[in-house]
């Protein structure tokens, strides 16, 4: 039988690789229970209260987006509307152009991600440089992230030394302190010879227009502080009604992406800098990217539009941390990803429609959701969605089940296979003729047979009186 892609893709990961990926998703995934569960009595009323607000903005998009666009140009902000990756791209391109921009750096953002800004920007002659360590790690070394918030969780330090020192960074250094000083040393100067910085936005408030930015490295901060421009790319899912949501949001943010009471740098960002500010961008361009949410929001999976991109979710996933980040083959990895990328991709759906059976719908995703999305229910419509188009790749790895269907809908034939497997009590393992049942089998003792407890019990149940309801 075939199997599925991401199982092939996890059979072949390197054993130290696994080890990286397991071990840094178990750490996130406890420190953030702890810091939770220490600081709030009741998480999980304010993981629903967060869902509320979030669910709200999805539902009511269409009053939602009007009113940012107006907050943003009353803040001084030039707003630009794209539908699709080419254009929110384009438009990126057609501000630098328009200045004579030739260089960029760059703060973290999944939406440029999705969008392969950078290598665009390449592609057109734009010196477009990461700026967040992980990123610049992946981006010097041609790979690509394999999670959300740690984009190389996949690699441990003598990888990164080694890639230093082959890009000119400095003679194989494995020290940590090391590894950062040289980054940090590279990345200073090309602050100050950018032209543009590019970040993307964690929320963007409605009622103010404020564009908020979270970060640990301070770097989006040292992107704008010495460029003429900034441009930020943000989904248009990423809004918030009020600020004094913010308080309730960026709690839940910091502590279930990196188990913090707040991230180191939180930067609420209200259009370009003003006459009394002494530096900062002088213009300020936000774009705001659909690239396919409308279509999820017109979709019976809307809820995945509340997600903040916290990653909680990948770090609790089983099937994340056997099989890494890159298994998904896609910008979101892990069950967030199961239910966005197929979702996002559009027509394309039927290639990334595997992703949704990449999950043991244990609901560890949905539990540890800062924003309480029914993570395990959207993977459900998912299948469901697979199998009604006819996506070929969802069924590798699935049992036919033809035949058990026939079984399970003719009465008489079910009671004859309850009886026949009494057979299995008496029968030694090894003549069992199902491969995938020996191998289960060589881990277990099968209980012995019962079928047909469940009926019998049915049957003294009908006939049973009903005891009458004692009333209040
Ligand atoms: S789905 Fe929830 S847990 Fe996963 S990244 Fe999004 S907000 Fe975080």
């Amino acid at each position: 039988m075939a199997r599925q892609l991401i199982d092939q893709f996890a059979a072949q990961l390197p054993e130290d690789r696994r080890a990286s990926v397991y071990g840094g998703s178990k750490v996130g995934h406890e420190k953030r229970t702890k810091v939770l569960f220490d600081h709030f009595p009741d998480a999980d009323r304010l993981r629903e209260l967060a869902g509320e607000i979030k669910q709200h903005v999805v539902e009511n998009l269409d009053t939602y987006l009007p009113k940012i666009e107006a907050s943003l140009i009353a803040a001084g902000v030039k707003v630009h509307w794209a539908a699709t990756a080419e254009a929110a791209n384009k438009a990126v391109l057609d501000i630098m152009r328009a200045r004579g921009a030739t260089r960029m750096v760059k703060s973290k953002t999944m939406v440029s991600e999705e969008t392969h800004l950078a290598d665009y920007l390449q592609q057109n002659g734009i010196d477009c440089l990461e700026t967040d360590l992980g990123e610049f790690i992946v981006q010097i070394d041609g790979d690509h992230p394999s999670h959300i918030v740690k984009p190389i969780i996949h690699k441990n330090r003598r990888e990164i030394a080694q890639s230093f020192e082959r890009h000119g960074l400095g003679a194989y250094d494995d020290d940590p302190q090391t590894i950062t000083r040289r980054a940090r040393r590279f990345l200073r100067k090309k602050y100050l010879e950018a032209d543009v910085a590019l970040t993307g936005g964690n929320f963007l408030v409605a009622e103010s227009g404020r564009l908020v930015l979270v970060t640990n490295e301070g770097n989006s901060r040292f992107c704008l502080a010495a460029t003429k421009t900034h441009i930020a790319m943000v989904g248009i899912e990423k809004i918030l009604p009020r600020d004094r949501d913010l308080a309730l949001l960026l709690n839940l943010l910091a502590r279930s992406a990196t188990a913090q009471q707040l991230t180191v740098y939180t930067e609420f960002i209200k259009g370009p800098r003003s006459s009394t500010q002494p530096d900062g961008p002088e213009e300020m361009h936000v774009i705001l990217v659909d690239n396919g949410r409308t279509d999820v929001l017109e979709s019976d999976c809307r809820e995945i539009l509340r997600c903040i991109r916290c990653g909680a979710c990948l770090n609790v996933c089983p099937i994340y941390r056997q099989a890494s980040g890159h298994a998904y083959r896609s910008v979101y990895p892990g069950p967030v990803g199961a239910v966005l990328s197929p979702l996002l991709a559009g027509k394309k759906f039927p290639e990334l429609a595997d992703l949704p059976k990449a999950s043991s719908l244990c609901g560890a995703c949905n539990e540890v959701c800062p924003v309480n999305i029914p993570i395990p229910d959207l993977l459900l419509r998912l299948r469901n969605k697979g199998k009604e188009e006819g996506a070929k790749i969802a069924s590798a790895g699935t049992p036919p089940m033809g035949g058990w269907a026939v079984l399970a809908t003719q009465p008489m034939l079910w009671k004859t296979a309850m009886m026949g497997g009494k057979i299995l009590d008496v029968l030694p393992e090894k003549f069992v003729p199902v491969p995938a049942f020996r191998a289960w089998t060589d881990q277990r003792t099968l209980p012995g047979w019962r079928g047909g407890v469940f009926r019998k019990w049915m049957r003294t149940r009908e006939t049973k009186p009903r005891q009458p309801t004692v009333g209040p």
